[in-house]
């Protein structure tokens, strides 16, 4: 043997871009897409399917704030865009991702790629079908233990679910608490679009002001 195997990283790298607030080098999944629409406004291309000169950011209220302060997104994508208050754009993308987010869990149930409750997915955490376990914000220690410490065998990532964002409900009961996604594709999907939103919800440039969709009013709902 002269030299050992080559070195394959396995999955697609992608290119590797900017981000145009922060300028640091950015992963394809790991930042956010915005393209120019033909009336000068910014849209969120979340699916990545938009034409037109796209530009990228990192999720993060920091970074969109600097890049239409600085003017740099008004460079980059074209002259007669029309740039909203960055507030605004943070509450356009948190909303995009959150509406990306619910889809593809929407997929991964009705296309029958969801597990849901204890048992289920323990099965399948130990059968090795499981490519992502999703746990609700209020799973209590116990399970939240015994789940972790599988995923960490099997080797198994996990995601808490951004509140607001619940697992199904048997009728009549409070959502699951855990659950999980056994479509490597949705998974990897769901993982990135999860990290993606909590980043933007969970900033400290944010100055308090949560969406909607962060204020969960019915979990202490009794009865
Ligand atoms: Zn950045």
């Amino acid at each position: 043997m002269r030299t050992g195997p080559k070195k394959r990283s396995g999955r697609r790298a992608g290119p590797i871009r900017t981000c145009l607030g922060c300028r640091r080098k950015l992963a394809h999944g790991a930042s956010i897409r915005l393209v120019a629409g033909p009336d000068g406004a910014v849209l969120p291309d979340l699916t990545g399917r938009l034409p037109g000169r796209g530009a990228r950011l990192c999720p993060d209220p920091a970074c969109i704030r600097r890049a239409l302060e600085t003017g740099a997104l008004r460079r980059a994508l074209e002259a007669n865009l029309r740039p909203p208050p960055w507030e605004e754009l943070l509450e356009t993308l948190r909303a995009a991702q959150e509406r990306q987010a619910r889809s593809i869990l929407g997929a991964a149930g009705s296309g029958g790629f969801l597990v849901t409750g204890h048992d289920a997915v323990r099965r399948r955490l130990n059968g090795g079908g499981l490519a992502l376990l999703l746990l609700a914000p209020d799973a209590g220690e116990a399970l939240r233990r015994e789940m972790l410490e599988l995923c960490k065998l099997r080797t198994v990532p996990w995601r808490e679910l951004t509140v607001g964002l619940a697992l199904p409900s048997r009728a009549e009961h409070r959502p699951f608490a855990v659950g999980g996604i056994l479509h490597r594709g949705l998974a990897r999907s769901l993982a990135t679009h999860l990290d993606n939103w909590k980043r933007l919800l969970s900033s400290p440039e944010d100055r308090g002001k949560r969406p909607a969709a962060a204020v969960d009013s019915t979990r202490s709902h009794r009865g």
